[in-house]
This record gives structure tokens, C-alpha cells and sequence, in this order.
């Protein structure tokens, strides 16, 4: 039933009509192959297969329409637009065009004939379409009806819908002469999912019939979807299978230097943060590579569990290389560490991406030497020159920052054969069908407990408008001895933007408190620089903190008790979740005002309602993921880790516990349909393992 020409192979290059402009869009759309151009499915369909008269139309219909032009003029008003009323008999109709050529204009004169598809909307004059997709039929010519739904597909710049569609037709007479490869078809669990053949199920989704039932449209796109599901199953077993094979140095915590290490700590690990540290020392113990994620929330404690997973590599005689995200992170972590670690008598030390000269040569001489046992840095511990002696662990702190391309980079840093072992914190909690899919290499420990003491923030979000109240509020909390946040947001990515807004703020707000001590803390300061504002910060020496989202991950000030967070309405949850876990550490109540710039777009205000109910950091991500879909919330759309192309969680999770299934048996019955499923859907992350 395959041709040996496969699809995959079919570059689309040879398809008929296609220049070479079209295939770099296509190509931006990661479009290669007659295969992949058949799994690009539409987002949405129209209706174009029959006439809707005049008369009948309602607002916020999608509809074809036919009729004559019985008078155009161009109007003057707030936004000079184009005016054309048609008229079919049973009623007319206004189209309105803001941009239009004179020839355009011209040539709909009175008496002309027309056909056009469009959203119709309530107007002044009654039912409207603005920009409809026209045009202009022959005296005595029938206007033609579409015998399909017509797909919409996702485009890209420069790429029209006709033209896919031309290309999906070809695309789809080869798959009728060569056959789609269906990797599922002779597994029982089509069965089970009543869902057509993939080849059927390809062509009703981009050629519906004109009376297709939108049950069986469903079914087609599920049909897509579990294959989906199933080759990102793979793909992390397939990663994860890979790792096993590989050795790993066994690594353990002598008691002494356990019990040393408790001594050292100002508090008892909670129950939680026990039960993780069980795990990750049965790991270590073993001489196959740990890969596993610590998923806690926002001050869970995850720091204590990192640095006593570090201890048991360096008393084995290993380094150890921890990853932050930020470089004021790593210089916490450093000085958080120097201390639990340093004081047992290890070596720590610090590289950041600004570190230069001589300094930072000395660094590398430390690591590649063996007398730095641990060392903490940002995405500059991933760069070519690093090398160490006898790497045993890396732990990457903040997960949800970096790509599965860099953790894999690190692991290769392991000396005489050996693959250090992995430990993967993130404050994000995943909920857990996304954790099986994005995470299906790795293992997972939660720390589901916060240390005791600790009262929920109260959240309460207020207009732009009460920003005088907000600044009063400030000066009470102080007089009451606590320190205050006011984060600073902007919507553009510019980070040069950011500080400057925060600089502005800082002013702004010194002026308005005079008698207070107000600091700022941006991204574009000096590292040395922001590591002094921050330590100040923390040893009390600084009432107010006006700061960028830089502080965002990590940052751990217990006697910070209110923040503000301008421009609430732009971030999304996790961001601001994040946030909101800079206070609440201490045993004080903690308060965090949302300020927001009305109106509230709908989505705005959910979010906002959803930080103001909960604190919970579990209960959040899942309304994330309801309102945003998966992509987003693990952060990776930039690290372009792990993305679904039709498969949607919410919809359809329940399929995952049979994708997951399906993948067992494929793995260990048939290898050919594991390669066709993963080249057909991940085929950058294929690159990625066979490495
Ligand atoms: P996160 O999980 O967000 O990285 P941290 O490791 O920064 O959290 O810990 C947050 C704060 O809680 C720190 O001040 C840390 O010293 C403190 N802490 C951690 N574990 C405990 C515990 N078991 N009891 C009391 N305080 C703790
Ligand atoms: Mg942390």
C-alpha cells in the first residue's frame, strides 16, 4: 500500500505551480514535504456551498451571498470608507471597504453583479460586511457554490489561503496514489477510539463534504491528534531509553558529612523536602544517569534539596554544575551555597555571562583543575570552553527557562565516560497530563508541602487610578517594619525600555515618600552592582524595592511582606505567580496589589480573578492552561522544546493515557512505525537524540 517513494520524501518543489518565494514561506511554516504540508490542517472551515438570500442574514453569520450593486459612494466621516448597498430581491446589504483603488471603486457601478463571502455584522443601515471576499460575476452568469467546506488554514506572511489550498489539492491526489504511511492502522486501539484511517481521516479534515457533521470532523481531528500524542510519548522514551544505556558515577552521602549539613541548616526540612531527597539519593546511589524534575512550588524550598544533592556528589569526589536562569539568581545561589557548602570545606564557585579576563579564566582554571567542586552560573556553564574534571551532577535550576537542547549540552560535559547525572527544578507546576507529555523522559518528585509558618498572600487587584492609596498603603507597611516590592512591567520586549520605566518609577516614587528608602534594581545594571542592591535588600537596609521583572525567579527577602505589580493586565499567570512568590516567605501576612490599566479585556480579568482566589500554585497552572493552552504555559514556545500542533490538552487528555500505552507496545513491537511517527512530528527532535 506505500509506494516506495514515500511522502516524506516528496519535496515540495515539485509540486505544480509553486515558485520559489512559496517555498520559504512554506518553509517558515516548517513546511518541507507533501507529508508535512498534509498535516498542516486548518484552523477553522467556511461555508461557502450554498447562497444565503438577503433577507435572512444574521448578525455574526458567516455567509456567501449574491446580489446587484444598486449604489456605491464613498463616504466621508471619522474614517473615510467605501459604501456599497447590494440588493438580491429578498433584501440588501451594506459592504463597507476602508481601503479600495479607484479601479475597485469604479468597478462596482450600479447594476453591477457580485458575489462575495463575509461576517455580517449590525450596522447603521442595517446588515453589513466590512472587506468581504468578492467577486464580480458576467450579465446572465451563475454564481458557483463551493462543493466542500472551504478549510482555513494558519499561514504566514505573504502565503494566501488559495494558494495552500491549490498545493492541498495536489497534495492530496498524491496521497490517494502513493498512500499515507499509518503507523496505528494495524493496532487495536482505532478501535477503541472509533476513529477513521488516517488517509480518510486527512482528507475529510481538509475537504469536508458540504453536509459533514461536525461529530465526524471531531473525530477525524482526534484521530490526528492521538498520533500526535503518541509520537511526543516516544520521542522523551526514546531520549530517556538512550540515557539508560549510558553509565553514570554512583554517588553517595556518607552520614558524617549528612549530619554536618543538617547542623548547618537554620531549620528542619519539612516532610516533603525529606521524601524528595530520598528519592534523589536512591537515584544517585545508582550507575545509570538520574534524570529527574523536582517540580515545588514558589518557596517550597527547593534551594535546600539542590544544594544536599550537590553534597552527595561532592563527597563523592564529583563537581557539580547548577544552572540558574538570571544571573542575580546564580549570585544568590552562590551566596546562599557558599555558605551551607563553602562552610563544609568545598570549593564554590561563580560564573555568570558577564564574568570576564582574569577573573573568569581563573574560573575555568578552578573547574578544569578539580579544586572548584561546584560550580553555579547562568547559560554561560553550557558554553564550549567549559570543561571540568570529573563532572558527576548538573542541576538546572528554573527549568522552564531552558530547552531540552541545553540540557542535553550540559550532559556531555561528563569525564571518562560517564553521563552526569540530572536534576531538573522548576517552580512551575505542571499539572500532570502535561507533565507525562513534556517531561516523558524524566522523572518526577513534587514537593507538595510549604516550610511551616507560612500565611497565603492576600491578592487584591485596583485601577491605575488608586495608585495614590496603593503609595500610602507603603508607607504604613513600612512604619510596621516590613519592605515592600513595586514591580515595574512592560509589555515590550525592549529591556532597555523596561529600565528606563523602572528608572522613572524609582524617581517618581522617592519624590512621593521622601522619608523612605527607595532602590531600584534592573536587568541593565552591573552584575556587582545588583548584587550589592540586592544583598542591602535583604539585610534590611532598603524599605522600598523598585525593580523590573528580574526578580522574578528565586528571589528570597522573608521580611518582604507587600508587592505591587504595575500593569498586572499584561502578564500571564505563571509570571505572575511567580511574582507573587517573592512575599509570603516570612511568618508575617503578606499582601499583593495588582494594579491594572482599565479596561479589562476579558481574558485580563479572569486572570486577575484567578491570582485574587487562589495561591495555589497547582490550581493556577491548570487555569493557565484552560485560558492560554499548553505551549505557553511550559514556557518553551521559546525554547522550542515541545509544542502540539493538533492536539490540545484540555480537549483531549484522556487520550493520553492510551497514547502512552500505544507507545509501550510500539517501542517494543515495532520499530518502523516508531521512526515513521517521529519523523513525521518531531523530526527536530530526532536530530536532537541521535546526537
Ligand atoms: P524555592 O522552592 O522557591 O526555590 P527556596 O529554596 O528559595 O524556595 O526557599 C524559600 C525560603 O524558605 C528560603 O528562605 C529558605 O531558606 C526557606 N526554607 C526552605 N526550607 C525550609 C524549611 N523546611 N523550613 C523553614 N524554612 C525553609
Ligand atoms: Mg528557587
Amino acid at each position: 500500500m506505500n509506494s516506495p517513494a514515500g511522502l516524506d520524501s516528496l519535496p515540495l518543489a515539485g509540486l505544480k505551480g509553486i515558485g520559489r518565494k512559496t517555498l520559504e514561506r512554506l518553509d517558515k511554516l516548517g513546511l518541507r514535504t507533501v507529508q508535512d504540508l498534509l498535516f498542516h490542517l486548518p484552523l477553522r472551515y467556511q461555508d461557502r456551498t450554498r447562497l444565503q438570500p438577503l433577507g435572512m442574514l444574521q448578525p455574526g453569520d458567516w455567509a456567501l451571498v449574491e446580489g446587484r450593486v444598486e449604489l456605491t459612494e464613498s463616504g466621508g466621516g471619522r474614517r473615510s470608507s467605501l459604501v456599497c448597498r447590494i440588493a438580491d430581491g429578498s433584501g440588501s446589504l451594506v459592504w463597507r471597504f476602508f481601503h479600495y483603488s479607484a479601479a475597485q471603486r469604479a468597478r462596482l457601478n450600479p447594476g453591477a453583479r457580485v458575489q462575495g463571502y463575509g461576517e455580517v455584522r449590525l450596522g447603521y443601515y442595517g446588515p453589513e460586511m466590512t472587506h468581504p471576499d468578492y467577486h464580480h460575476l458576467a450579465e446572465g452568469e451563475a454564481g458557483s457554490t463551493a462543493s466542500a467546506l472551504t478549510p482555513v488554514y494558519p499561514l504566514t506572511e505573504g502565503l494566501h489561503q488559495k494558494t495552500l489550498q491549490k498545493l492541498m489539492d495536489q497534495a492530496l491526489a498524491l496521497a490517494r496514489t502513493h498512500g499515507v504511511s499509518d503507523p496505528l492502522n494495524h493496532l487495536a486501539p482505532s478501535e477503541s477510539l472509533d476513529v477513521p484511517h488516517l488517509i480518510d481521516a486527512l482528507r475529510l479534515l481538509h475537504a469536508p463534504p458540504a453536509q459533514g457533521k461536525p461529530a465526524d470532523l471531531e473525530r477525524a481531528r482526534r484521530r490526528i491528534a492521538f498520533e500526535e500524542l503518541v509520537a511526543h510519548q516516544l520521542g522523551g522514551r526514546r531520549l530517556r531509553a538512550r540515557v539508560r544505556h549510558q553509565g553514570a558515577p554512583s554517588l553517595r552521602l556518607d552520614d558524617e558529612t549528612a549530619e554536618g549539613f543538617r547542623s548547618m541548616l537554620p531549620f528542619r526540612p519539612t516532610e516533603a523536602q525529606r521524601r524528595v531527597m530520598a528519592e534523589i539519593a536512591a537515584d544517585l546511589a545508582n550507575d545509570k544517569p538520574m534524570m529527574r524534575l523536582v517540580q515545588g512550588d514558589v518557596g517550597s524550598g527547593k534551594t535546600v534539596v539542590a544544594a544536599w544533592a550537590a553534597l552527595a556528589a561532592l563527597a563523592s569526589g564529583y563537581q557539580v554544575a547548577l544552572m540558574a536562569p538570571t544571573a542575580l539568581l546564580a549570585e544568590q545561589h552562590h551566596r546562599n551555597l557558599s555558605g551551607w557548602i563553602g562552610g563544609l570545606g568545598y570549593g564554590v564557585a561563580l560564573l555568570a555571562g558577564k564574568s570576564k579576563g582574569t577573573a573568569r579564566q581563573a574560573v575555568l582554571d578552578q573547574l578544569v583543575n578539580g579544586s572548584a567542586g561546584l560550580a553555579i552560573g547562568t547559560h554561560a556553564l553550557f558554553q564550549q570552553e567549559v570543561a571540568f574534571r570529573r563532572l558527576g551532577l548538573v542541576i538546572i535550576d528554573e527549568q522552564h527557562r531552558f530547552g531540552v537542547h541545553q540540557r542535553l549540552a550540559l550532559r556531555e560535559k561528563g569525564a571518562d565516560g560517564l553521563t552526569p547525572h540530572q536534576l531538573i527544578m522548576t517552580a512551575t507546576p505542571i499539572p500532570r497530563t502535561l507533565a507525562m507529555l513534556g517531561y516523558a523522559d524524566l522523572d518526577l518528585s513534587v514537593i507538595d508541602q510549604l516550610p511551616p509558618g507560612r500565611t497565603p498572600v492576600k491578592t487584591v487587584a485596583l485601577s491605575a487610578a488608586r495608585r495614590a492609596e496603593v503609595i500610602d498603603r507603603i508607607v504604613h507597611r513600612v512604619r510596621a517594619g516590613g519592605q515592600v516590592y513595586w514591580v515595574c512591567t512592560l509589555i515590550e520586549e525592549s529591556e532597555l525600555l523596561q529600565c528606563e520605566a523602572a528608572e522613572n518609577t524609582h524617581r517618581q516614587l522617592q519624590e512621593a515618600l521622601p522619608g523612605l528608602r527607595v532602590a531600584l534594581l534592573h536587568g541593565r545594571m552591573k552584575p556587582d552592582q545588583k548584587e550589592a542592591v540586592m544583598a542591602a535588600f535583604k539585610a534590611g537596609d532598603g524599605d522600598l524595592l523598585v525593580a523590573t521583572t528580574v526578580i522574578e525567579v528565586g528571589v528570597d527577602v522573608p521580611n518582604a511582606t507587600l508587592m505591587v505589580i504595575e500593569n498586572a493586565e499584561r502578564l500571564g499567570l505563571a509570571q505572575l505567580h511567580q511574582l507573587r512568590g517573592r512575599v509570603g516567605r516570612g511568618s508575617g501576612e503578606s499582601h499583593c496589589v495588582l494594579l491594572y490599566q482599565p479596561p479589562l479585556s476579558n481574558g485580563a480579568r479572569q486572570r486577575l480573578g484567578v491570582m485574587r482566589e487562589s495561591n495555589d500554585g497547582f490550581y493556577i497552572a491548570e487555569r493557565d492552561l484552560q485560558l492560554r493552552g499548553p505551549g505557553e504555559l511550559l514556557g518553551v514556545r521559546q525554547a522550542g522544546n515541545f509544542q502540539l500542533r493538533i492536539a490540545d490538552l484540555g480537549r483531549d487528555s484522556e487520550l493520553l493515557e492510551q497514547a502512552k500505552d500505544l507507545s509501550d507496545r510500539l517501542l517494543e513491537q515495532h520499530p518502523d512505525a516508531v521512526a515513521t511517527l517521529l519523523e513525521r512530528w518531531l523530526p527536530d527532535a530526532s536530530r536532537v537524540a541521535a546526537v
